[in-house]
C-alpha cells in the first residue's frame, strides 16, 4: 500500500445488496464527486464553531473567518500556479465560474469551444460569435481552422483538460499555442483534471482556469474561476449586492476591484477553506495520487478489453492519455439497468446517461454510456468486482428482474 496516499472519508461504508448481504461500497464515480479527504473533513470539523461572516465584522471569529478565507485564496492561486496579478474569485463551482466568466467578456468577444464539452463549458457563451468545433484526431488544426473565422475583435477559447466523458487529456499547451497565434485568449476547464493531474497555468499558458471542490475531494459549494485580472474588472459584478461594493449614495453606486467584485454576499468561507485544504493535501502527494489512478486505470482498462461485447469510448483516438475516466457499452444491455444491476448485486456506484455532455455521448454511442471513474477512494478489489461482475452479466444476465420506474431501472 502506498502510505503517501490521502485517505478520504467512506472507505468503510457497506451498502444493501438485494440477496440481503452488505458489502464494502465501490465507489466507481468519482467524476460525478469526489468522496471528502479525511484531512477536509477534520480542518473542517475544528473550522465549524468558528465561522463567521468576512470581511465585516470586527469580532475575533470575524477576523479568523477573514484570514482563514483570504488564506484559501492563495493556496487556490498556488495549487493553479497562476500568476501574481492573476484574479481568484470563489464561485460555487465549474458551472457558476464559467458563466461569470461569460458574462464578464468584453462586447463582441469570439467564443470557440469544442462541441463535446461539458454542457458547463459549453453552454454559458452567448451572442453572434460563439463557434463550436467538432473536434477529430486533429484538435490543434480544429482549432485553428475555427479561429481563422472568428472576426476581428477579442477571442476566448475554451478547452478541457480532461473530458469527464472519457477522461481523455486535451493537449492544453498545443491549443493554447494556436490561441495564442490567433491572438486568442485562453480558458481552461480543469473540473476533471485538476483531481487528477497538477495543474500550471503559466506551464500551460492559460488565461483563466475554473475548478470544483467536489471533485477536488472537498465537500459542494465552492469552486473557483482564476485568472486575467482586466476583463474581470472592467465588467458588471456577476452578482449585485453587499461586499462587491465601495460606496453606494443615494444616487450611484461604485462597484470594488478585486475578486469581492464578483462575490457578492456572504460568502462560503467554509467552502473555500475546505477547497484549500484539499489543494494543499493533493499539492504536497501527487506522485502518489497520479501512480494510484495509473495503476488501477490500467487494470481497468485491460479488464474492460477482456469482455466479449464491452467497448470502450474515445474521441480523439484510443491511445491518447487519459485519466482514470472511462466509458463504455455493454452489447444487448441498456446502460441504465446495467448501472442498477451493478449497484443492486455487487455493491457498485457508477454513472450512466449522457454525462452532461450529449454531443459527445451521442456522437460515440447511441446516447447513453456507462462510466467508471477512479480516485482516492478506489481500490484494485473495487475494479476487480467491476470486471467480474460485467463478465458474469455477459455470460448470465442479471440474477434479479428490473423494472422502469420513473425512468430509471430498479430490481
Ligand atoms: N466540466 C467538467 C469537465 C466536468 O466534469 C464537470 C462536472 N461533471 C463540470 C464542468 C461542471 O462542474 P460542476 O457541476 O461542479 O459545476
Amino acid at each position: 500500500p502506498n502510505t503517501n496516499l490521502p485517505s478520504v472519508a467512506g472507505s468503510r461504508l457497506t451498502v444493501p445488496l438485494t440477496d440481503g448481504t452488505q458489502v464494502q461500497y465501490a465507489n466507481l464515480d468519482h467524476a460525478a464527486s469526489a468522496p471528502c479527504l479525511n484531512a477536509v473533513q477534520q480542518a473542517v470539523d475544528e473550522f465549524l464553531p468558528w465561522y463567521a461572516s468576512v470581511h465585516r465584522g470586527a469580532g475575533f471569529a470575524s477576523q479568523v473567518s477573514t484570514k482563514i478565507y483570504e488564506r484559501a485564496r492563495q493556496v487556490v492561486r498556488e495549487f493553479v500556479g497562476a500568476r501574481r496579478t492573476d484574479e481568484v474569485v470563489f464561485t460555487r463551482n465549474t458551472t457558476d465560474a464559467l458563466n461569470l466568466l461569460a458574462r464578464a467578456l468584453p462586447a463582441n468577444t469570439s467564443v470557440v469551444v469544442f462541441d463535446t464539452d461539458h454542457h458547463a463549458a459549453l453552454l454559458p457563451w452567448r451572442g453572434p460569435h460563439v463557434y463550436r468545433v467538432t473536434p477529430t484526431a486533429e484538435v490543434e488544426r480544429d482549432l485553428d481552422e475555427a479561429l481563422a473565422r472568428t472576426p476581428t475583435g477579442p477571442r476566448l477559447v475554451v478547452v478541457t483538460g480532461a473530458t469527464n466523458v472519457t477522461g481523455e487529456l486535451w493537449p492544453v499547451t498545443r491549443l493554447a499555442a494556436v490561441a495564442r497565434r490567433h491572438g486568442a485568449r485562453i480558458a481552461l476547464d480543469a473540473a476533471q483534471l485538476a483531481p487528477h493531474r497538477p495543474v500550471d497555468v503559466r506551464e500551460l499558458d492559460v488565461d483563466y482556469v475554473v475548478l470544483s471542490g467536489h471533485k477536488l475531494y472537498a465537500p459542494f459549494g465552492a469552486g473557483a474561476l482564476v485568472g486575467r485580472p482586466d476583463w474581470l474588472r472592467a465588467a458588471n459584478p456577476y452578482l449585485a449586492g453587499g461586499g462587491a461594493t465601495r460606496l453606494v449614495t443615494e444616487r450611484a453606486v461604485s462597484w470594488n476591484y478585486g475578486p469581492e467584485r464578483h462575490e457578492a454576499g456572504s460568502p462560503n468561507v467554509v467552502g473555500a477553506y475546505a477547497l484549500a485544504v484539499a489543494c494543499q493535501t493533493l499539492g504536497r502527494s501527487w506522485d502518489a495520487v497520479v501512480a494510484h489512478e495509473e495503476e488501477l486505470l490500467a487494470r481497468l482498462r485491460t479488464g474492460l478489453a477482456s469482455i466479449p461485447g464491452v467497448r470502450q469510448l474515445s474521441i480523439l483516438g484510443a491511445d491518447t492519455p487519459r485519466v482514470g475516466v472511462v466509458s463504455f457499452t455493454v452489447e444487448g444491455h441498456d446502460p441504465g439497468l446495467v448501472a442498477a444491476y451493478l449497484s443492486a448485486e455487487h455493491g457498485i456506484g457508477v454513472r450512466d446517461g449522457a454525462f452532461c455532455a450529449h454531443i459527445a455521448v451521442n456522437r460515440l454511442t447511441e446516447g447513453r454510456a456507462l462510466r467508471a471513474s477512479l480516485g482516492l477512494g478506489s481500490t484494485a478489489e473495487h475494479v476487480d468486482r467491476l470486471l467480474t461482475a460485467l463478465r458474469r452479466l455477459v455470460t448470465d444476465g442479471p440474477a434479479g428482474h428490473y423494472e422502469l420506474v420513473d425512468g430509471r431501472y430498479a430490481p
